[in-house]
C-alpha cells in the first residue's frame, strides 16, 4: 500500500513568504498568547498582575498575507490586534529560556482579527473562544523575516487605522518575553518548525468597518496593510 494512497488529495500547507528571496515558510500550528501586555490587559477588565501566560490557537489555514480583509456577516464587532509574530524552526519540548531563542527561524507583523461579540459571548458562557478567534482569514501576516536581521527585545509596535494611530506599545512592554513564552508553550505543546507564536497585543483594540485600511508595523520587522471589504 502506497503511503500517499489519501482518499482526496491533501491540500498543500498554509504558508508565509519569507522576505528577501523566493522561499516559503510553511505553516504546521498557529499558537497565540492572551494578555500580554498590561495596558490591554486593563482595557479587557483583567487584573495586569503577572499570571502565568495562557495560549489559545488558530488554524493554520486562517493565515492570510494581508491584502483585502472580508467582514464575516456573523459578528457585528470584528477588532484589530496588532502583535509580533514568531516563527519557530526548529523543534522541541520543555526548552529553557537560556535556549529558546535558537528555536526562533524569524518574525512577521500579524494581526489577531476576533469578533469580540462572539468571543466575549463565549467568555461569559465558559466556553471556547474559536468562533471568535479561529475564523477564515482572522490571521493576516506580514512575510517573514529572518531573525538575523532583528532586535526584538525593544521596538515599537503600532497600528493605524485610515492613517489615525490606534494601538501603540513597544516590546519591551510584553509581560512575558519570547524566551518565556516558548518555555511555557513548549511544556505544555512539543513545538514544531512551522509553528508561529502571535505574542499579543499592546492597548487601543478596536473595532473595523467596511472600507477601512490598517497598517501595522513592529520596528525591524517591517509592515502589514489590510483594507477591510
Ligand atoms: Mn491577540
Amino acid at each position: 500500500m502506497s503511503q500517499d494512497n489519501y482518499v482526496f488529495t491533501p491540500p498543500k500547507p498554509a504558508s508565509l513568504p519569507v522576505a528577501g528571496g523566493d522561499e516559503r515558510f510553511p505553516i504546521r500550528r498557529v499558537y497565540c498568547v492572551g494578555r500580554n501586555y498590561a495596558a490591554h490587559a486593563v482595557e479587557m477588565g483583567h487584573d495586569p498582575d503577572k499570571e502565568p501566560p495562557f495560549f489559545f490557537q488558530k488554524n493554520p489555514d486562517n493565515v492570510t498575507l494581508g491584502g483585502d480583509f472580508t467582514l464575516p456577516a456573523h459578528s457585528q464587532e470584528v477588532h484589530y490586534e496588532i502583535e509580533l509574530v514568531v516563527a519557530i524552526g526548529k523543534g522541541g519540548r520543555d526548552i529553557s529560556t537560556q535556549d529558546a531563542m535558537s528555536h526562533v527561524y524569524g518574525y512577521a507583523v500579524g494581526l489577531d482579527m476576533t469578533l469580540r461579540d462572539l468571543q466575549s459571548q463565549a467568555k461569559k458562557m465558559g466556553r471556547p473562544w474559536e468562533i471568535g478567534k479561529a475564523f477564515e482569514k482572522s490571521a493576516p501576516c506580514s512575510p517573514i523575516v529572518r531573525k538575523e536581521s532583528v532586535d526584538v527585545d525593544n521596538g515599537a509596535v503600532w497600528l493605524k487605522v485610515n492613517g489615525d494611530i490606534k494601538q501603540e506599545g513597544d516590546l519591551n512592554q510584553l509581560i512575558w518575553k519570547i524566551p518565556e513564552v516558548i518555555e511555557h508553550l513548549s511544556g505544555v505543546f512539543e513545538l514544531a518548525p512551522g509553528d508561529i507564536i502571535m505574542t499579543g497585543t499592546p492597548a487601543g483594540v478596536g473595532a473595523v468597518k467596511k472600507g477601512d485600511t490598517l497598517q501595522g508595523h513592529v520596528d525591524g520587522v517591517g509592515d502589514i496593510h489590510l483594507k477591510v471589504v
